[in-house]
């Protein structure tokens, strides 16, 4: 099952890619992030058994309980929203934060990875559909931080993630949205080095966020079936 999921996701990548109607400043190959949140450990090492090394978790606390069991295998992002207090333990547990999403944030990151001697990988989150329940830099705000960066000494910035609006009927109202994100990309690889990723796509609209320039795709649902939130 899980097999056949990731085949159909593989395909279904590579038709989009080739469907792009001009050569991307993200590159020609995609990064499948397998969100397994809510889902037991265990998926996990069924996923990287499948070459999928790359796990992505929205909460610290399952991350480290999860981590505990299986160890730390492969590449870790954090996909949901980081409070403050949580920053240390994140800076442990993860290779990328990918939903950094203020300049609070930025500092106590940096403050945290320059105490452990390390350099933390993070993606800024804009929320260029401006809703208010969404986290991320409103457009204003990043535009007030993106030349201050070079500020926090022990982060380096990967690139950009963004989320598209959950209350779309179909996934190509999601399509100029993307457009957006991908421009964002190409304006602050412009200004930076280290610039490659670009993370945007889920379950119901990778297809054409990879379209659009995406070259990191966050999926659980397709891969692993629906969530069960009962156990939490
Ligand atoms: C849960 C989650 C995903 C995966 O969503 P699916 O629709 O199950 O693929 C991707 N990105 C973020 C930020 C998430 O919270």
């Amino acid at each position: 099952m899980l097999l056949e999921n990731l085949n159909h996701v593989k395909n279904k990548i590579a038709e989009a890619l080739s469907k792009r109607t001009e050569p991307k400043e993200t590159g020609d190959t995609v990064t499948l992030v397998a969100v397994t949140k809510n889902h037991e450990a265990q998926v996990i090492t069924d996923i990287q058994a499948l070459g999928v090394m790359n796990i992505g978790e929205n909460r610290v606390q399952e991350a480290k309980h999860k981590q505990e069991d299986l160890g730390h295998n492969g590449t870790w992002h954090l996909i949901g929203h980081l409070q403050t207090n949580k920053v240390k333990q994140a800076v442990e547990l993860f290779d990328i934060i990918e939903s950094v999403d203020s300049s609070r944030l930025l500092e106590a990151i940096n403050t945290e990875a320059e105490k452990k001697d390390k350099v933390q990988d993070i993606l800024l989150q804009i929320n260029i559909a401006g809703e208010e329940q969404k986290s991320g830099f409103s457009p204003d705000e990043y535009e007030e931080i993106k030349n201050s960066l070079d500020a926090f000494k022990s982060i380096r910035i990967r690139g950009i993630m963004v989320i598209a609006p959950l209350t779309l009927q179909d996934a190509e109202e999601a399509r100029p949205i993307f457009k957006e994100a991908y421009q964002y990309f190409c304006q602050l690889k412009g200004l930076r080095s280290h610039i490659d990723y670009l993370s945007m796509g889920m379950s119901g609209d990778y297809h054409i966020a990879i379209e659009e320039g995406a070259n990191l795709v966050r999926l659980g649902t397709t891969l692993f079936g629906e969530r069960d939130y009962s156990k939490n």
